[in-house]
């Protein structure tokens, strides 16, 4: 990996000379929550100014600009005595700013299902090949543990990404674009100064960490616990509001829907993103749902997260953000669960 140095006031006419022609997405407040700290999302930005480099947490990940909440798949032209399909999957060139690396980490979580797998995602592959992302470090907030995750740093999935250094940022390079972008703006080669800046600053942010989650036997944990009663008294408070997967970056269940004109001209299929929470999640043709209670479609949501795509993939599908706990009305959060299962949660 390459790395170079950029001035403050250089990055921000490296993000508006790339806004002269592309379309920059960053976290921007858009609102207060009721303690009135702000809320940020992942939104088209149209100046410089919009862009708050210091966010904490966006509320929902910008996993949605890859996987939307709804997408149109085809569309039918249904006249005559034929059909016609239409299929778009092409994508304007974009760049996210500001990614966090636990959802840099999210995204090539996700890579492995929707570019990797026997099934393609052509959809997904467009948006992704199509995005340039700079990466941005942070400071962890009291409930992250991304590092228990191991996704609080990222080595792959990125163009730049950027540690504040004081006046400058402490660039890492990851691809021939992050090169091209970078070089067409005044960038320095890292000193020994900034080298021992970005250690600092390293140093502080992993010292930082409050929340742990241990992870170690979670997977066995599962699957011995099956039928503990730690789901029952977990399921019992779920609302079955689907919240908590609205939310996570790596959360990618899905429905399809196919929508026909009532003069049967045109018929659309489309796919919008689901939770396994959901009541209806596993209701079939015929109408048995074959999970009906909210304890049994909490536990195989942790059992995806957890122990499922551990068993495929060899990593968690969690990246320790939190943002589930957050948005859950209901006070569920991975780190209660877990350590419920673990036998260290304080009732
Ligand atoms: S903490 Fe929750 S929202 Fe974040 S990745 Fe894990 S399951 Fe998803
Ligand atoms: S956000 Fe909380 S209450 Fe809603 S489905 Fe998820 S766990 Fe249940």
């Amino acid at each position: 990996m390459l790395f170079k140095t950029i001035t403050k006031e250089n990055f921000r006419n490296m993000i508006e000379g790339i806004m002269e022609n592309n379309e920059v997405i960053g976290p921007k407040s858009r609102d207060r929550d009721t303690k009135g700290a702000k809320i940020y999302r992942f939104l088209k930005l149209n100046s410089f100014d919009e862009l708050e480099m210091d966010y904490t947490r966006s509320y929902s990940s910008p996993k949605n600009y890859f996987l939307p909440f709804k997408e149109d798949l085809a569309t039918y032209d249904l006249r005559d005595t034929g059909w016609e399909q239409e299929i778009r999957y092409t994508i304007h060139p974009r760049i996210i700013v500001g990614m966090r690396a636990c959802d840099i980490n999210a995204l090539l979580k996700l890579d492995q299902v929707m570019l990797k797998s026997q099934y393609p995602n052509p959809y997904y592959s467009a948006r992704r090949r199509n995005t340039v992302i700079i990466g941005l470090d942070h400071e962890p907030l009291e409930d992250c543990f991304c590092r228990s995750m191991n996704t609080d740093t990222a080595f792959h999935g990125f163009d730049l990404f950027m540690t504040d250094i004081g006046e400058k940022y402490f660039v890492a390079i990851n691809s021939d674009t992050g090169y091209m972008i970078l070089n067409r703006f005044d960038s320095c080669e890292v000193g020994e100064e900034d080298q021992l800046l970005y250690k600092e600053v390293r140093g502080r942010i992993e010292s930082k960490f409050k929340t742990q989650v241990d992870i170690t036997i979670v997977p066995e944990l599962m699957d011995l616990e099956f039928e503990s009663d730690v789901w029952k008294r977990w399921g019992d408070k779920c609302l079955s509001c689907g919240s908590c997967a609205m939310v996570c970056p790596t959360c990618y269940c899905y429905g399809i829907e196919e929508d026909i004109d009532l003069n049967f001209d045109k018929a659309t299929k489309r796919r919008f993103l689901y939770s396994c929470n959901l009541l209806d999640f596993a209701t079939v043709a015929g109408g048995h749902n074959f999970r009906p209670e909210a304890h049994i479609r909490l536990k195989y949501r942790y059992y995806h997260q957890f122990r499922g795509f551990v068993e495929a993939f060899n990593q968690s599908l969690c990246v320790g953000c939190n943002r589930c706990g957050k948005a859950c009305l209901a006070g569920i959060s991975p780190k209660a669960v877990i350590d419920d299962l673990i036998g260290t949660e304080k009732r």
